[in-house]
């Protein structure tokens, strides 16, 4: 059978991958090497062309045994979780002890009584009824003329769909652009549901490395290089989880003609947007219906557990969207639209929230050149990302010493693409906190012989 030789040759093929992998090691050589990964593919696809196979199929082919090449590579991750910091973290609280909690990405500012009002007054009012799956009429017009007061971009409702939260509109832009065996690229550092999300879909994450000496700005043409045919998603965010970057309008400028010259979609994930004093939104470079935004309640309004926020992008595309959000949920509730409405009126909450957080990464900067770090100041959002200076760790064991010993949590930077060497703190917290889980953190390295 033609079927069961394919498998004898994968076998054949992991083999040689294998000791490639031991090579690479040895040498110190990324697992992906993009112009090696284009050699193969033209290779294939001339192969395909000679025999009459569909080069569509091919691609994916050729997707997967990449993705399966660099899981054999990469090196054995540790089972140990972001979410088992979390719980060990509740679990010392509980025990008694004080835990500086530096390592969740949520806002500790809560949704303004407005919005708590106008949610229990719907839900009084009994508007709690099946509503469209794009989210209520009322709320999308309003939120294109947000859009429009912010960019000066025309859209209308029907560029828009109200979601669960800017998580599942990830989900649902990921969904939608991706097909099995299809590439998404994504610059890391970056937040893990990206990656998480791609594979959820049976696409192939390929990930772009920045660095902290180069002020963690992408490098366009190795962007570039990591294009393939396959490829057809790019995913931004910035202001960046975890580092608090915001590149500058002209490297945004070039990402975008890059995208559009070779017809990938940008999924730019905006959502913390509204923590900085400037900001470069997908929406000010190109036709906004040519890409997709990400945009949530979370951040800006403090209404996390609220789970609300939107997609702008082309009206086709927000009707498949609409399919799936339909099929798995019906709609967003609708009390909590309501909710969605009223923030939207108050000019000022956000506005007070990222003074807030600018304060926060002021405290943050001090405390962390107080102890000698190296880090990109944010420019924006709710995180610093300094460098532990430990050298060859395993990040997540660091973060579980780090909290037993001096009771910190923070979010090691292993988990947003390896950065083994790195921390994430988190602004989420009162100033004190932070200060104080800075102040232990110097502690610790130096009790490590390191400070
Ligand atoms: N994007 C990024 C980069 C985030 O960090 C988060 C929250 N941690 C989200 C999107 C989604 O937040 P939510 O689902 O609460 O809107």
């Amino acid at each position: 059978m033609i079927a069961v030789e394919m498998v004898r040759l994968l076998a054949a093929r992991r083999d040689v991958v294998r000791k490639i992998a031991e090579l690479k090691r040895q040498m110190g050589i990324d697992a992906i090497q993009p112009s090696v990964e284009a050699s193969v593919r033209q290779a294939m696809m001339d192969e395909a062309a000679k025999h009459g196979v569909p080069p569509e199929t091919v691609q994916r082919l050729a997707t997967l045994l990449f993705a399966d090449a660099v899981e054999l590579q990469q090196k054995p991750k540790t089972t140990l979780t972001h979410f088992d910091i979390l719980r060990r973290a509740v679990e010392l609280q509980r025990e008694g002890y004080e835990v500086q909690r530096l390592e969740v990405g949520e806002p500790d500012l809560g949704a303004p009584i407005e919005v708590r009002q106008s949610v229990a007054e719907a839900v009084l009012g009994g508007f709690a009824r099946y509503v469209d799956s794009r989210g209520i009429s009322e709320l999308r017009t309003m939120l294109a003329k947000h859009v429009f007061e912010k960019h000066g971009v025309e859209i209308g409702p029907e560029n828009i769909i109200v979601t669960p939260g800017g998580r599942f509109a990830i989900y649902l832009a990921v969904k939608t652009l991706l097909r099995e065996g299809d590439e998404m690229l994504v610059i890391d550092p970056s937040w893990p549901m990206y990656r998480q999300v791609a594979a959820f879909v049976g696409a192939r994450s390929v990930h772009v490395r920045t660095r902290l000496e180069e002020g963690w700005t992408p490098n366009v043409d190795e962007i570039a290089k990591y294009i393939s045919p396959s490829t057809k998603v790019l995913i931004l965010n910035y202001p960046n989880n975890p580092t608090g970057k915001i590149i500058k309008p002209e490297i945004f400028e070039k990402i975008v003609e890059l995208a559009e010259s070779k017809n990938v979609t940008i999924i730019s994930d905006e959502v913390y947007a509204d923590y900085a004093d400037r900001h470069v939104s997908i929406l000010d470079k190109t036709d906004a219906r040519k890409h997709v935004l990400i945009q949530s309640y979370s951040k800006s309004y403090g209404m996390t557990g609220y789970r609300l926020g939107y997609v702008v992008a082309d009206e086709s595309l927000i009707g498949k969207m609409a399919s799936i959000l339909g099929l798995v949920m019906t709609c967003v509730p609708e009390f909590i639209q309501h909710g969605g409405l009223t923030a939207l009126r108050l000019k000022e909450a956000p506005k007070e929230y990222a003074q807030i957080m600018m304060r926060r990464i002021e405290i943050a900067v001090n405390e962390l050149e107080k102890i000698g770090l190296e880090f990109y100041r944010p420019d924006g959002g709710m995180y610093v990302f300094p460098r532990i200076g430990l050298g060859n760790v395993d990040g997540m064991r660091l973060a579980f010493e780090l909290l037993d010993s001096k009771g910190v949590a923070v979010a090691p930077g292993s988990i947003f693409g390896g950065y083994d060497d790195f921390i994430r703190i988190s602004l989420g917290a009162p100033e004190q906190t932070i200060a104080k889980g800075i102040r232990l953190l110097g502690e610790f390295l130096r009790e490590k012989g390191k400070r």
